[in-house]
């Protein structure tokens, strides 16, 4: 059945039969579920990687439906979490394939369970905090990971493969300072410059996973608008007094660097994640805050909303206030509503 199925993917030669077992005995992580999540999972599950994990904190909602592949208006109007309603979409796709959802988010203490083990990570996030985060993890473990970002008509992606290449903060030293840089709520987001570097990110991942790897990866940027394209090599790139590859400091995994709150692109939104693990009794809260404003809820996500504000809530306590980008108002809303 296998050799049917993907016999015009056997056939290139940069693949062939070898290539197409380590395919199928591949474990891919995509961490983030929105536009370059589930344009790369689509096409990873139709070459058929074994095994794919999707980790996503946020719902679908009608604003992503058009970059963010597998989405319906149905999976907006349900508000389903974005890992779940990929799955679902991805499973109709290619049954063969071995999928787990995750709705949750990506941090230091959850990246060594999710992604441990794994053969490439391919970065679908919106966020540089989670990018330090992931680089660390590769770095420390010595497992591949596919960076790629879109904004506006521009795009850009690469592998970084430790041992091989040099590594993310080779050459971004350290993240941006929050709202230093445009976000996809200033500048918009087109979907042919998605699917260009999901694409390219996916090319990468086979090529890794090839009967025989390249020794030379190298950096893509895009413009889907001017039709501009170029590709920089990664040879020469290694920053000899790296903090990451070369000295091993790796605050972002090791957690001293991570934030409770972060800013979602697109969105005037707000994530608040508590310090603690916690359980959220729905129905109990629903009663609470039934007085205070309108609730809904279902088994994956509660939403409150409230004069100037919508949160969505989740069971494990983190939160995104919709309405503020402001860490402090925030801060003081989820304490309002929700306690911390
Ligand atoms: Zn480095």
């Amino acid at each position: 059945m296998h050799s049917e199925r993907y016999s015009r993917q056997i056939r290139f030669k940069g693949i062939g039969p070898t290539g197409q077992r380590n395919i199928l005995a591949a474990r891919v992580v995509v961490i983030g579920s929105g536009a370059l999540g589930t344009c790369s999972a689509e096409m990873l599950v139709r070459a058929g990687i074994g095994g794919l994990v999707l980790v996503d904190r946020d719902f679908v909602e009608l604003s992503n439906l058009h970059r963010q592949s597998l989405f319906t208006e149905e999976d907006a109007r349900e508000g389903l979490p974005k890992a779940v309603a990929a799955e679902r979409s991805l499973s109709r796709i290619n049954s063969e394939v071995t999928i787990r959802s995750l709705v949750k988010d990506v941090t230091s203490e959850t990246i060594t369970d999710i992604c441990s083990g794994c053969s490439v990570i391919v970065d679908g996030t919106d966020n540089f905090e989670t990018r330090y985060l992931i680089n660390d993890f590769s770095v420390a473990n010595g497992i591949p990971w596919v960076y790629g970002a879109c904004l506006g008509s521009f795009g850009t992606g690469c592998a970084f493969v430790p041992g091989t290449t040099a590594c993310f903060r080779c050459f971004c030293e350290d993240p941006p300072v929050g709202g230093a840089v445009e976000t996809c709520e200033t500048a918009g987001v087109i979907a042919p410059i998605v699917h260009v570097v999901a694409a390219f990110q996916v090319a990468q991942v086979l090529k890794l996973l090839a009967a025989v790897p390249p020794t030379e990866f190298r950096l893509l940027q895009v413009d889907a608008w001017d039709d501009s394209w170029r590709t920089l090599s990664l040879k020469g790139m290694k920053n000899p007094d790296c903090e990451c590859c070369v000295k091993k400091n790796l605050p972002f995994l090791e957690g001293s660097q991570e934030s409770r709150l972060t800013r979602l692109c697109g969105r005037n939104a707000v994530q608040v994640s508590p310090g603690t693990p916690i359980h959220i009794d729905f129905e109990q809260l629903s009663t609470r805050l039934s007085r205070a404003g309108q609730v809904d809820f279902n088994d994956y996500m509660m939403r409150i909303r409230v004069p100037d504000f919508e949160i969505a809530l989740f069971p494990d306590g983190r939160s995104i206030i919709r309405g503020t980008e402001d860490f402090t108002v925030a801060r003081a809303i989820y304490s309002r509503y929700i306690g911390m």
